[in-house]
């Protein structure tokens, strides 16, 4: 295929009603900030039927939503510090996301060792996975996940051969869910938001929030190009995540964010590694922690400490490293070495209420909206969870509702609405076939975890010569899926592409195995020059450096 054409493959997601961006025309609304909590605001704004704008300085979830132990999870940890609410809700959510998002979100299983000395006792955390259980037996939309089970000692280690065995006297396995691309659930609630009317700019920094009589008006925005401008609308949305005190520059307001910082640590499988999530208690400062199967890897997090630095620049530091490994080699003696094994590592900076003192695991994880008295029409999110992206979404249109459109609709158009790559098991057995006779059953698979419904989009561009090889090194991304991220869902970068569209980037090498052939590709096709190629290719590898990877490349 020519470069020309695949410049001009699919043009499906352009806004047709949404106003200027010359500010002459008001949105309703502007959201900063495209993580997880700003895409799911978009999304139900636009869905309400409201003209929404959003707007991220960078792409599309690069920033803490990427950065997740990527659970969809209640948070059995939550009952400890007697958080019933946030549990109830965040299992709600968990439940509809299993049903609405079934080709990103899955069951997942979790053991929990109990050793003997340890802080938990054994009944307590039988205690708490019994309300777990009580409290999603409760659910309106009911629950599809089994209730926990008690297992001995004999059972766990048939279950987890690896497990250290001395000073085990029992366990218990019980479900939540695993995200196994958080990033792409951004993508898809962003992409329901512009097929609802949303325009979308990334990589455009807003650089002022504008105020006028104590009202907010719109803000001001600068291009990564250099090319500024201004947008209007009587209602904003800050939902820059750990950047949220940031965008609100001068406006008068007392700090809202006290992020704590938490990494990860992902290496390949180590003998007998777990085949389910263990959710075990630190020995060191008896936190909790998860040692969990993910993308073929095993992911371990997390930390949680307070961080003032910049939250873009946060990276791991030696003691968490040897911390997460050394806490891992205590309970499964064959990760001997973990820190020196490491692919990568994953860093965010959880943006939670500012709270400069007590235990960081204390800090709330619910979210709050909080209104700006001195900016009328302006609101900061603060804290919340991926897992319940989509609750307090709702809940800030009940609050614009209730205080500035109370003509809008009363209920929720999200609810119970799946997202676009959603679909139910009849239409996705069909969609596999059809897939898999063009390019196997394994690749249609791979792609149905990646893109659900969209697959079948992939596959037909999949058909044009040249599209339809896999990239080397990568096992089975296809060069379509580089068109394909460039052209029908908003990625500009290299990284944009294996990072957060085709998810080669979260391989075992970070995609730093294809990351050369990906940009030689994209010049052969005439979608970038060389020079941009080269560039591409040099932040890409800067990028793997900052998250320890490269000892693959
Ligand atoms: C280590 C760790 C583990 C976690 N694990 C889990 C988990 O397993 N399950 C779970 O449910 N939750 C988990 N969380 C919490 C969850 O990841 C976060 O609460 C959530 O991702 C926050 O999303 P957000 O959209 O608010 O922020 P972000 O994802 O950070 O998005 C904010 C966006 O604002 C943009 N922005 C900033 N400044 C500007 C500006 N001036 N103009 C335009 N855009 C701007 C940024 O570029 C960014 O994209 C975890 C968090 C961390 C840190």
């Amino acid at each position: 295929m020519d470069g020309g054409s695949a410049a001009n493959a699919g043009r499906d997601l352009r806004p047709t009603d949404a106003p200027p961006l010359d500010g002459s025309a008001p949105f309703d609304l502007i959201v900063v900030g495209a993580g997880i909590n700003g895409a799911a605001v978009a999304r139900e704004a636009a869905l309400s039927g409201l003209r929404v704008l959003l707007l991220d300085r960078g792409d599309l979830g690069a920033g803490t939503s990427s950065a997740s132990s990527r659970l969809i999870h209640g948070g059995l940890r939550y009952l400890e510090y007697a958080e019933i609410g946030l549990v109830y809700e965040s299992l709600a959510e968990r439940e509809r996301l299993l049903r609405t998002a079934p080709h990103l979100v899955e069951p997942l299983e979790l053991c929990i060792p109990f050793y003997a000395g340890a802080r938990r006792r054994p009944w307590q955390i039988r205690f708490g996975l019994t309300l777990y259980d009580l409290l999603s037996a409760g659910l309106s939309a009911g629950k599809s996940v089994p209730n926990h089970s008690s297992l001995s000692r004999a059972e766990l280690l048939a279950r987890l051969p690896g497990l250290r065995a001395d000073g085990l006297v029992g366990g218990a396995s019980y479900f939540d869910a695993q995200a196994r691309y958080p990033e792409r659930l951004v993508l898809e609630n962003v992409r329901d938001a512009v097929e609802h009317g949303a325009r979308l700019m990334t990589y455009t920094q807003v650089t002022r929030i504008r105020v006028e009589g104590g009202r907010v008006t719109g803000v001001d925005w600068r291009a990564a190009d250099g090319a500024t401008g201004s947008a209007a609308a009587a209602l904003v949305v800050n939902a820059a995540g750990p950047w949220v005190d940031e965008v609100l520059g001068p406006i008068k307001h007392t700090r809202l964010i006290g992020g704590t910082k938490g990494s990860h640590l992902i290496a390949a499988q180590f003998p007998n590694a777990p085949r389910s999530g263990v959710y075990v208690e630190a020995g060191s400062d008896g936190r909790p922690l998860f040692i969990l199967p993910w993308n073929g890897l095993v992911l371990v997090g997390t930390t949680d400490e307070r961080y003032d630095g910049d939250a873009s620049a946060a990276t791991i530091d030696r003691t968490e490293l040897e911390y997460l490994a050394g806490e891992t080699e205590r309970v499964f003696p064959a990760a001997a070495g973990l820190a020196g094994r490491a692919l990568y590592t994953q860093t965010g900076v959880r943006p939670l209420p500012h709270r400069p003192k007590g235990k960081e695991g204390a800090i709330t994880r619910r979210h709050l909206i909080r209104r700006h008295r001195s900016a009328a029409g302006l609101y900061s999110i603060v804290g919340g969870k991926l897992t319940t992206h989509r609750a307090l979404a709702e809940d800030v249109l009940r609050v614009l509702r209730r205080r500035h459109l109370p003509r809008l609709a009363r209920t929720s158009p999200t609810r119970d609405r799946p997202l676009p790559g959603a679909l139910g098991a009849a239409e996705r057995d069909a969609l596999l076939e059809q897939v898999g006779a063009r390019l196997g059953a394994a690749q249609a698979r791979r792609l149905w975890h990646v893109y659900g419904a969209a697959s079948g989009r992939i596959a037909r561009l999949a058909e044009r010569p040249g599209l339809d090889r896999p990239l080397r090194g990568a096992g089975s991304v296809l060069v379509a899926e580089l068109v394909h991220a460039l052209e029908h869902e908003w990625a500009k970068t290299l990284a944009d592409i294996l990072q957060r569209r085709c998810m080669a980037g979260l391989d075992a090498s970070f995609g730093l195995g294809v990351a050369a052939t990906a940009a030689a590709e994209l010049e052969r096709l005439g979608l970038w020059d060389r020079a941009r190629a080269a560039e591409e290719l040099g932040r890409y590898r800067e990028l793997a450096a900052r998250h320890g990877a490269g000892r693959l490349a």
